[in-house]
C-alpha cells in the first residue's frame, strides 16, 4: 500500500469508486481503502433504480445530469454496466398526492425533463400486469428516460478504469483513524499502514458517521434497515420501475427476468440488524400481488438486507466540512445514492481537483443543518 497520496477515499461503493475514476482521470494520485470488498455496502444491496422524478430541485438536477452520464458510461468505462431506460411509473393514490405530483412535474419539466401525468386507464399501457383497482391508484406520473443499471458491474467498471489510470484500490483494509493537525487533514491510519495525505473523502456509507467522529465532526445520519427480494426468472413482462410513495413499494423486472423489489416493514424502526425477516416477505408478497395479481404463483429465490444512510432532509451531505480542511463529505444518500453517483463524483472532482464549487454542492453542505428552513425531499420510498 502507498504511504502517500493526493487523495484517500474511504469506501469502495459506487460513490468511492466513481470518484476514484474521475480524480485519477484528472491526474491525481488516488488511494481507495475498503474494509471488505468493492460494493459490500449499500451499493451491493440496492435496487439500482435511476429516477429523475424528485420533489427538490437539487435532487432532480443531480439525477437528470447523472442520466446523461449513465447514457454513455458503458462506452466511457469500456464495460457494459447494463444501463436500460424503461422509465419509472409512480402511482398516485389520492388528491393530496396528485397536487404534489403536479407541483413536482411542473418543476421537473422546467428543468427540461419529459414527464407525464397518466390517467388511471393509461397505466396498463405502460405496465400491463398492473391492476388499477388493486393498487388503488387515481393516476400516475411516468418518465420514459428513467431506468436501471447493474450496481456491481457499475462499481467494478469504475474501479477497473480507475486502476488503469493509476489509482490504488485496497480491499480488506480498514480505516481505524484519521489524523489532523491544526484542523487540517494529515493522514489516514489503516490496519495495513498509514497514508499521508491532505485530502480525505468520507464515502463510507452508514459507517461515515464513525469516520467523521475520528475528526470530531458530527453527522446527522441514521441507519435505516431495508429488505429486498428477487424472484425466479420470468419471461419479459414489463420495462418500467413501479413505485408508490404511499405504500413504500418499488419493483422492476431485471434484464434476466427476475422481479426485484422492496417495501418498508410497518413496525420497523431502523437499526443495524442484518437478519432478513418473515414480516417483510409477507408484507411484500401481499402488496406486490395486490398491484400485480398475475405474480401470485411466482417463487421468491433470494431475500437480503441493506442500509440507507438517512439525513433529516433525505438529501446527501456533500463537500468540504468547514471545521476540518481537507475533509470531504460524500454520504447521507438516504436511499438514492446510486442514481446520482455520476454527478456527485463529477462535482466533488471539480471541488478537489480545481477548487471549484457549485450552487448544488453549497446547498448540500453539512452547514445547512444549522439553518432553520431545511427543504425536505418528499419523493422517497421507505
Ligand atoms: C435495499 C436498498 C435499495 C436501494 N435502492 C436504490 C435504488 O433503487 N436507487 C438508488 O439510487 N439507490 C438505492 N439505494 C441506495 C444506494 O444503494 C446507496 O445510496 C449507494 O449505494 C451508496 O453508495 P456509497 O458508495 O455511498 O456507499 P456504500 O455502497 O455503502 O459503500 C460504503 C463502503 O464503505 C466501506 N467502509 C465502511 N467503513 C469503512 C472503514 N472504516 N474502512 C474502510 N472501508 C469502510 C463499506 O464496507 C462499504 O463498502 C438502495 C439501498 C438499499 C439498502
Amino acid at each position: 500500500m502507498k504511504s502517500k497520496a493526493d487523495v484517500v477515499i474511504i469506501g469502495g461503493g459506487v460513490n468511492g469508486c466513481s470518484l476514484a475514476y474521475r480524480l485519477a482521470k484528472k491526474g491525481l494520485d488516488v488511494v481507495v481503502v475498503e474494509k471488505r470488498y468493492l460494493s459490500a455496502g449499500a451499493t451491493g444491496a440496492c435496487g439500482a433504480g435511476i429516477r429523475q422524478q424528485w420533489s427538490t430541485r437539487e435532487n432532480a438536477q443531480l439525477a437528470i445530469q447523472s442520466v446523461k452520464i449513465f447514457e454513455r458510461l458503458s462506452k466511457q468505462l469500456g464495460q457494459d454496466i447494463e444501463f436500460r431506460q424503461g422509465g419509472y411509473l409512480i402511482a398516485v393514490h389520492d388528491e393530496k398526492e396528485m397536487k404534489q405530483a403536479e407541483k413536482n412535474v411542473a418543476m421537473q419539466r422546467s428543468l427540461g425533463l419529459t414527464v407525464n401525468i397518466l390517467e388511471p386507464e393509461e397505466i396498463t399501457g405502460v405496465v400491463p400486469i398492473l391492476d388499477i383497482k388493486g393498487m388503488r391508484a387515481i393516476g400516475a406520473t411516468f418518465c420514459p428516460t428513467d431506468g436501471h443499471a447493474n450496481p456491481f458491474k457499475t462499481t467494478f467498471a469504475y474501479a477497473d478504469a480507475a486502476r488503469k489510470l493509476g489509482a490504488e484500490i485496497n480491499t480488506h483494509t480498514t480505516v481505524i483513524n484519521v489524523k489532523t493537525a491544526k484542523k487540517t487533514i494529515r493522514a489516514v491510519v489503516t490496519d495495513q499502514g498509514t497514508i499521508q495525505t491532505d485530502v480525505v473523502v468520507n464515502a463510507a456509507g452508514i459507517d461515515s458517521k464513525t469516520i467523521a467522529e475520528m475528526v470530531k465532526v458530527k453527522l446527522p445520519l441514521t441507519p435505516f434497515r431495508k429488505e429486498i427480494l428477487a424472484t425466479e426468472r420470468l419471461q419479459p413482462l414489463f420495462e418500467a420501475m413501479v413505485i408508490s410513495f404511499k405504500d413504500g413499494i418499488y419493483f422492476s423486472q431485471q434484464k434476466e427476468g427476475q422481479i426485484v423489489g422492496g417495501i418498508p416493514i410497518p413496525e420497523e424502526k431502523g437499526g443495524y440488524k442484518t437478519m432478513p425477516t418473515f414480516a417483510f416477505l409477507s408484507h411484500m408478497a401481499q402488496t406486490l400481488t395486490r398491484y400485480a395479481p398475475v405474480l401470485k404463483h411466482v417463487n421468491v429465490l433470494r431475500h437480503w438486507t441493506g442500509f440507507y444512510d438517512v439525513t433529516p432532509d433525505a438529501r446527501p451531505i456533500l463537500g468540504e466540512v468547514k471545521e476540518v480542511k481537507g475533509f470531504i463529505q460524500c454520504s447521507g444518500f438516504s436511499g438514492h445514492g446510486f442514481m446520482i453517483s455520476p454527478m456527485v463524483s463529477f462535482l466533488l472532482t471539480e471541488l478537489i481537483a480545481e477548487q471549484k464549487t457549485s450552487e448544488v454542492l453549497e446547498s448540500l453542505s453539512l452547514d445547512r443543518f444549522k439553518g432553520k428552513n431545511i427543504e425536505k425531499e418528499l419523493s422517497v420510498v421507505g
